[in-house]
């Protein structure tokens, strides 16, 4: 018996061990808006309406984050053109104890001439949201390019918002540019455009949950590399899951010539851009360094 209780005891505790050692993070994804409710409209009727920027940015972050991540649980709050009440949203968010809460949204102002992103939490008090939005916003700036206003909160909105106050966990609202400045609508507009601004919001996400769960590993091992030519190196500076155009004028700053490859694979990621044509790793190597400077931090020998 002393034996059987011992092992019991033994088991119970490797497993929280274990537990504790690989929780599982849940993110709930929220793409402002939807359905009969379009958000803030473009200067144009040619440019999206604000629930399909959102919705699009919602699912480039979700594929990001199921793609790179490990130990990590995407729920949408919706994944097509329909309206979820924001009591809906807080509700689902808060059944399922999730972890974070990433609200997606575009702003619109008056005045065309302003620009720039904001992430928006509750309260400054809550240390946590305000580390995450602060972690977003620096990746804004810093990585994607765009102008950051900074963290805000309801003293600077002057009201509350209701998927930020009900949430129980750590929640933030990510205002990913003015659809009303003609610039930032066109650049919301590009697949190009989205998939920066989900890149850096996913990027601040994984930093934050890597400070906040250190003994936890998130990271997935590098996919297989896609061979592309045999015996020739290139370097690939990134993957899309829509054919974006080499001549795509985010692409002039490389300076190089740029290859886009359809790979065959089931991976939503179904294209990448490579640059160059080396007969040596050691050659690659030295123009990679360049290609980063360049702004494609990811960038990779293929
Ligand atoms: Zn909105």
């Amino acid at each position: 018996m002393r034996f059987i209780l011992l092992f019991f005891f033994f088991g119970l505790f490797s497993y929280s061990a274990f537990c504790e050692k690989d929780k599982e993070i849940i993110v709930v994804i929220d793409a402002g808006h939807g359905g009969k409710d379009p958000g803030n409209l473009a200067h144009t009727s040619s440019l999206l309406p604000e629930k399909d920027i959102n919705l699009k940015i919602a699912l480039f972050l979700g594929g990001y984050i199921e793609k790179y991540l490990k130990n990590v649980r995407v729920v949408y709050t919706r994944r097509n053109d329909v309206y979820p009440s924001l009591d809906e949203r807080v509700q689902k968010a808060n059944s399922i104890n999730a972890d974070y809460f990433i609200s997606i949204h575009c702003n619109g102002n008056d005045r065309k001439s302003v620009r720039g992103t904001e992430t928006h939490v509750h309260s400054m008090h809550l240390t946590k949201s305000v580390a995450f939005a602060k972690e977003i916003e620096r990746q804004f700036s810093s990585r994607a390019g765009r102008k950051s206003r900074g963290v805000k909160d309801m003293k600077d909105l002057k009201h509350t918002l209701e998927v930020l106050k009900y949430t129980n966990m750590t929640s933030v609202l990510v205002e990913c540019g003015f659809l009303s400045n003609p610039k930032e609508a066109k650049y919301l507009n590009t697949t190009y455009g989205q998939e920066i601004i989900a890149s850096a919001i996913f990027r601040g996400f994984r930093s934050t949950i890597e400070k906040e769960y250190p003994k936890s590993s998130f990271r997935r091992k590098k996919a297989t590399k896609n061979v592309v030519e045999k015996g020739i190196f290139r370097i690939q500076i990134m993957s899309s899951v829509q054919a974006i155009d080499v001549n795509d004028s985010s692409f002039k700053r490389l300076k190089m010539k740029v290859v886009r490859v359809k790979l065959n694979t089931t991976n939503m990621y179904k294209y990448i851009y490579t640059v160059g044509n080396y007969s040596s790793k050691k050659a690659a190597k030295l123009d990679l360094k360049k290609i980063k400077n360049r702004g494609y931090k990811d960038a990779i020998i293929i």
